[in-house]
């Protein structure tokens, strides 16, 4: 799989109804879901998705957030997916993020940001297969 990227729509964005404009905005930039669902991840799993960050300060507060509530998270497809959805979300602070991005339009605080997206193919490739089975995208 080429040109994938794994976005999750984070729980404040789900719980405050930004999730249909947020996949509108991503439609309208050219993106195809190749997969999606609506998932309320546990404490662990949570943990499990952002392993890589256990050693940061933020990781207890980041697990307890990400699993306060479902998330939608989808496989999207674009030529050069990584680089344009990382433009499409904006900075990881909504307060630094350019107008216009998901961020910007949805976030909330350096936690609260509204959107994950991959920042690696490696990454995508784990990601999609932490939500999917390979038969469930399409
Ligand atoms: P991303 O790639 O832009 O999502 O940013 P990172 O990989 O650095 O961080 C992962 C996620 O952790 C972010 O999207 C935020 O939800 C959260 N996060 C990042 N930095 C901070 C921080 O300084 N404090 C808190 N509470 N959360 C943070």
């Amino acid at each position: 799989m080429t040109n994938i990227t794994l976005t999750i729509i984070k729980p404040d964005a789900v719980k405050d109804g930004h999730t249909g404009a947020i996949i509108d905005q991503i439609i309208k930039a050219g993106f195809s879901v190749k997969a999606m669902k609506l998932k309320h991840l546990s404490e662990a799993e949570a943990g499990k998705f952002y392993e890589v960050h256990k050693e940061r300060p933020f990781y207890n507060d980041l697990v307890k957030y990400m699993s306060s509530g479902p998330v939608v998270p989808m496989v999207l497809e674009k030529a050069d997916a990584i680089t344009g959805f990382r433009t499409l979300i904006g900075a990881t602070n909504p307060a630094n993020a350019d107008e216009g991005t998901i961020r910007k339009n949805f976030g909330k605080s350096i936690e609260s940001n509204a959107i994950h997206g991959s920042d690696s193919d490696d990454n995508a490739k784990i990601e999609a297969s932490f939500f999917f089975a390979g038969t469930d995208i399409y």
